[in-house]
């Protein structure tokens, strides 16, 4: 099919050019005396994404599903007891995981489009008075329904319940887009993949780890080698790495950080927030029996949508439709919601034309399988909220252009006069 295809699933998300130039070179010797400058640079930089001055951040060449892995293992042994509370896919398989392990789940099952119950979670921490409970699982950002968890509330009940437990979070589909503070937070396990906020391709599974999380490591028996967090801290100590790392994503990564550096993480969420809010507006003109899968607003991601599809009609033949006719990659429902909604990633690389057109395009292919909802309601909706709510022209000017427009321009090559001026 001519004309780019519209990634649209919630990840992996669009590689920005400059990170597949940066990724785009000859293999090196990744034991060599220049390599720990790059190696170390990520671990510092890595750690301001996750807004850590004390955790440590450790790169596997993995996914989020390895960095789940490795936060359990290293830190938790066979038997243990931790809580889990779920809410959609994600949470399920992460708990799955676990049991694996021989760790014992308590699950609190919580209707899929809600998100963490704090207060729940405060009480079974309170009635823990032997402190049983070694750790508790939070996805901050439940991809599979598109719902947020507030973090912040998880914590205030550990506080109140003044229990030790460690705090684990997936941060896979939120952390580089969505408000994520480990310090603030005390989180002591943060996860995430490079396939996402990251935007690289899958390939990374990292982990950041507090103190108190590296204490635990002391104790913990689960068994581990390729995750272990020990042989990676004795290497990386000195800029290396235990076993052969993905050069090209870690240049990758490398070009990623300076992108997040240049944008800025809070202009980064301010974008996200803007954007999702534009995929919203569409959803509510659309009507037609459409709604968000997340319950209420307080549970809104912004970094993936879900939408309910009508009864009667399978949210699948949505995505096939646009994917065979407009070119358009919408995310799937997952496990239970199959067939029930599909998803709009909107997180990572994209600015508000590049959502309009899979607004467009999950719109046509809605009216394509049935839906009935009115040719060009959502994509008014969503134009007219980004059109309202962009930054004055001024302000716009005084901004950076998109990062690639900002390379120098080639030698003998035109450009325009802004791009010109700022070369
Ligand atoms: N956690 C969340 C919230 C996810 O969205 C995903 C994947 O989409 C995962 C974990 C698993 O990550 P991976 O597929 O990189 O192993």
């Amino acid at each position: 099919m001519p004309g780019r295809n519209f990634l649209f699933v919630p990840g992996p998300t669009n590689v920005p050019e400059r990170i597949l130039r940066a990724m785009d070179r000859a293999m090196e010797d990744h034991r060599s005396s220049a390599f720990p400058e790059l190696a170390t640079g990520l671990f510092r930089d890595l750690k301001k994404v996750f807004k850590t001055t004390t955790g440590q951040a450790f790169i596997f060449p993995a996914t989020g599903t390895g960095g789940w892995e490795a936060a359990l293992v290293n830190t938790l042994s066979p038997g243990d007891r931790v809580i889990a509370p779920r809410y959609g896919q994600f949470s399920h398989l992460w708990i799955d995981l676990a049991q694996r392990h021989g760790l014992r789940v308590d699950i609190i099952d919580v209707e899929w489009g809600e998100g963490a119950p704090a207060e729940r979670i405060q009480e079974i921490l309170t009635g823990d008075a032997q402190h049983e409970i070694k750790g508790v699982l939070i996805v901050h950002n439940e991809t599979a329904t598109g719902v947020t968890s507030d973090l912040g509330a998880v914590r205030r009940a550990m506080d109140a319940a003044e229990h030790p437990a460690l705090l684990y979070v997936d941060g896979v589909s939120s952390i580089g887009s969505i408000d994520f503070r480990m310090d603030e937070w005390k989180v002591d396990l943060a996860i995430t993949g490079s396939q996402k906020g990251l935007m690289l391709p899958a390939g990374l599974g990292i982990v950041c780890a507090s103190p108190k999380a590296l204490a635990a490591r002391e104790r913990a028996k689960c068994p581990r080698v390729f995750f272990d967090f020990g042989d990676m801290i004795k290497a990386n100590a000195t800029g290396y790495f235990p076993y052969t790392p993905s050069l090209p994503l870690l240049y990758g990564l490398r070009e990623s950080l300076a992108i997040i550096a240049e944008e800025g993480l809070e202009n980064i969420f301010a974008r996200h927030h803007r954007l999702a809010e534009g995929v919203r507006a569409a959803v509510r003109a659309w009507g037609g029996g459409l709604k968000l899968c997340a319950k209420a607003p307080k549970w809104y991601s912004d970094t993936v949508s879900a939408i309910l599809v009508p009864e009667g009609v399978n949210g699948a033949d949505v995505i096939d439709v646009a994917f065979r006719r407009y070119n358009l990659a919408l995310g799937a429902g997952l496990a239970r919601m199959a067939g029930k909604l599909f998803r709009i990633g909107h997180l990572g690389d994209l600015n508000e034309l590049m959502l309009l057109g899979a607004i467009a395009g999950a719109e046509m292919a809605m009216r394509d399988v049935g839906i009935k909802i009115e040719a060009g309601s959502g994509v008014a909706a969503t134009a007219e909220y980004y059109r309202s709510t962009a930054a004055p022209l001024a302000a716009r000017a005084a901004a950076p252009l998109s990062p690639d427009a900002q390379q120098p321009p080639a030698a003998g090559k035109t450009t325009s006069p802004r791009v010109a001026a700022r070369a």
